[in-house]
């Protein structure tokens, strides 16, 4: 098993930076890959990648909520949605994404597709 990046990532891109074993791959939003990817063959499931994300999109794959429970402005990035998104990454470089869709204070939202999209990412 390894971690995985769910639909609620933003592409803040903190996460990259601290994986000791660099399997954090930022996708490619032009190309539909709207997250940024999890190496499943290269990740060591250390855990360091999970406090990085100001958006809580990092799991463990067998820890990914099938019902996660949404606070008001927070936003899913994926397929489909077309919402627009600016700020500034942990970087200082501009993130801008029309992918996004805002959710509602308590909604519940399935974040386990992320686990087959990252396998086939990867493939
Ligand atoms: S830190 Fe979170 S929002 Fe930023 S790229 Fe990583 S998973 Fe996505
Ligand atoms: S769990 Fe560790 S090895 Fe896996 S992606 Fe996160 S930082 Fe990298």
């Amino acid at each position: 098993m390894t971690h995985v990046i769910t639909s609620l990532c933003l592409r803040d891109n903190g996460c990259s930076s601290v994986c000791p074993v660099e399997c954090i791959n930022p996708g490619n939003p032009a190309e539909g890959w709207f997250t940024y990817y999890i190496d499943p063959s290269t990740c060591i499931d250390c855990g360091a990648c999970v406090p990085e994300c100001p958006f809580h999109a990092i799991y463990p794959a067998d820890e990914t909520p099938k019902a996660y429970k949404a606070q008001s402005g927070e936003l899913i990035n994926a397929a489909g949605l077309t919402g627009h998104y600016e700020a500034t990454s942990h970087n200082g470089e501009a993130v801008r994404l029309d992918s996004t869709r805002a959710l509602a204070a308590g909604e519940e939202i399935d974040l386990t597709p992320a686990i087959v999209l990252n396998e086939k990412f990867y493939k």
